[in-house]
C-alpha cells in the first residue's frame, strides 16, 4: 500500500532510513515516496486497463512539480482548477490535450488562456460561464472544447466539505438545466460539447454512490443520443478513499469491477481524475517535539509543525495516524509508563489558535522532547492547503527515490515571507 515501513524500530520511506533525513534538514519537511507515488498510478491504470482511460491526476491534492512531472512522464493527464494550475501543468511538460479544466469560478482571463493552450476541454459548470466562454472563443476566433459538469444528486458518504454532487452543493449542473442546455447548443456558436463530466465528493470509500451517478449520466447520454446529441467522453471525476485508519477503502480493482460493466459498451472514452488515491498514502509530514508539557487533565506534544504546514485535521477534524521516527528504550524523562509503554497525548502545534492540533487523546509510544515524528498520509491537501499563518515558513519538500533522497520545494525563507509587501512611502 506504501513504502513507509519499518527496519529495526527504526521508519524508513523506500530504503531510506528518515531519522537520517530528519537529522540533516530542518523539520518539519514533507517527505514523498517516489515507488508509492507511481504505484498508486499504475494500479489504477492497470485497474481499468480494458477501457484505456485517460487518468489527469488532480493537481490540487499536490501541485509540486516534481510529483507532476513524474506523473506526466508515467503517461498521466492533469486536472486544473486555475490559471496557476494550468501554467504549472505546462510547466512540467503535460500535453495540452491530457489538460481537463473544472472550477465554479473560472474568470474571463483564465479561460481565455487555457482556449489559447488548447486544453482537451473546459469542464463547464454553469450557463452562464459557458456563456462565457463562448464569447472568449468568439473574440478568438476558435471554438472550445466543453464537457458539462452534471450534478447527479447523489450521496457519497463523505465529510460535508468535501462533499460536491449533491444538488445543495455549488457544483455541476443538474439534468434538466444540462439538457435544456444541450438541445439550446445551437445558440452557442463558439464551443463544441465534448463529453459530460461528474466529481461527486472526496474521500469516497464506497463504490456504491460512483454507480448509482454513473447509471443515472449514462442513461442521459443514451437520451441524448436518441435526440442525435452525441457525447464522446465521459469523466467520471476523481474522489477515491484511501486509509487513513480504520477505514477500509475501495481497492482499485474493487472499484473497477463494480463500475466497468458500466462504462463499457458505451463507446464513450473515459476519464479519471484521482488526486488523494495517487499522492495521499505516498507522503508524511515529518515534526520534530519541541516541548511535552503535563497539565492536570492533559499530556500536549508541541511539536514544530502547525495547521499551516497541514490543515486537515483542523479544517475537517480529520484523522492521521502518527508514528514516531525511531522506536527508543524508556527514559527517565518520559511520562509515568502506562498500558504496555504508551501515553495518551494531544499532538499540537505552535499556533496561537486551539483548533492548531493534529491528534487529540491519542495513544503514543512515550515520547521526549527532541524525537521526531512522522504524521502519516499526508501527501494530499498537504503542502497544497499551506499557508504562511504566523509568518510561519512552508515546510521543504523531499522526495525519496530507492535509496536516495532529493529536495524537490526548498523551504521558505524570511525574505519569501515579506517579498510582495510593500512599506508605504509616506511612512518611512
Ligand atoms: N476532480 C475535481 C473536479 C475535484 O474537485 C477534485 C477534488 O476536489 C478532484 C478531481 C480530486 O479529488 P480526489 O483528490 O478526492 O481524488
Amino acid at each position: 500500500m506504501h513504502d513507509f515501513k519499518y527496519k529495526n524500530k527504526q521508519l524508513y520511506c523506500e530504503a531510506v532510513n528518515i531519522s537520517n533525513i530528519a537529522k540533516k534538514v530542518a523539520t518539519p519537511f514533507y517527505l514523498y515516496s517516489y515507488n508509492t507515488l507511481l504505484g498508486h498510478f499504475r494500479k489504477l491504470q492497470k485497474a481499468f486497463s480494458p477501457i484505456k482511460p485517460l487518468i489527469c491526476y488532480s493537481m490540487k491534492a499536490n501541485s509540486n512539480l516534481s510529483i507532476c512531472r513524474t506523473l506526466v512522464k508515467a503517461g498521466s493527464g492533469l486536472d486544473i482548477v486555475s490559471g496557476g494550475e494550468l501554467y504549472k501543468a505546462l510547466l512540467v511538460g503535460c500535453d495540452p490535450k491530457k489538460i481537463v479544466y473544472a472550477s465554479v469560478g473560472k474568470t474571463e482571463e483564465e479561460i481565455r488562456q487555457a482556449i489559447a493552450k488548447q486544453i482537451l476541454f473546459f469542464n463547464v459548470e454553469s450557463l452562464p460561464e459557458l456563456e462565457l466562454i463562448n464569447k472568449v472563443a468568439c473574440d478568438l476566433g476558435v471554438i472550445a472544447s466543453v464537457a458539462l459538469r452534471i450534478n447527479p444528486d447523489v450521496e457519497p458518504k463523505t465529510h460535508s466539505y468535501i462533499t460536491t454532487g449533491k444538488l445543495t452543493n455549488k457544483f455541476g449542473i443538474d439534468f434538466d438545466t444540462a439538457y435544456g442546455i444541450l438541445q439550446n447548443r445551437g445558440k452557442l456558436s463558439h464551443v463544441q460539447f465534448n463529453g459530460l463530466h461528474m466529481h461527486i465528493g472526496s474521500q469516497i470509500i464506497d463504490s456504491q454512490p460512483y454507480v448509482l451517478a454513473l447509471r443515472r449520466i449514462v442513461g442521459f447520454i443514451e437520451r441524448l443520443r436518441k435526440e442525435a446529441i452525441r457525447i464522446e467522453y465521459l469523466n467520471i471525476g476523481g474522489g477515491l478513499g484511501i486509509i487513513y485508519s480504520e477505514e477500509k477503502p475501495q481497492t482499485a480493482d474493487e472499484f473497477a469491477k463494480k463500475v466497468l460493466p458500466i462504462l463499457k459498451n458505451t463507446g464513450l472514452k473515459v476519464i479519471l481524475e484521482p488526486g488523494r488515491f495517487i499522492v495521499g498514502n505516498a507522503g508524511i509530514l515529518v515534526a520534530k517535539i519541541l516541548y511535552v508539557k503535563k497539565t492536570p487533565l492533559k499530556n500536549f506534544v508541541i511539536v514544530d509543525a502547525g495547521m499551516n504546514d497541514l490543515i486537515r485535521p483542523s479544517l475537517y477534524g480529520a484523522y492521521h495516524e502518527i508514528l514516531p521516527l525511531e522506536y527508543k528504550t524508556q527514559n527517565a524523562k518520559r511520562l509515568p509508563a502506562g498500558k504496555a509503554g504508551n501515553a495518551q497525548y494531544d499532538v499540537v502545534g505552535p499556533i496561537c489558535e486551539s483548533g492548531d492540533f493534529f491528534a487529540k487523546d491519542r495513544i503514543l509510544p512515550k515520547v521526549i522532547e527532541g524525537e521526531f515524528l512522522a504524521i502519516m498520509s499526508a501527501g494530499a491537501y498537504g503542502f497544497s492547503m499551506a499557508s504562511n499563518y504566523n509568518c510561519r515558513l512552508r515546510p521543504m519538500e523531499i522526495m525519496v527515490k530507492g535509496n536516495k533522497f532529493y529536495t524537490v520545494r526548498k523551504r521558505d525563507s524570511y525574505v519569501d515571507l515579506v517579498r510582495k509587501d510593500v512599506i508605504l512611502e509616506f511612512l518611512k
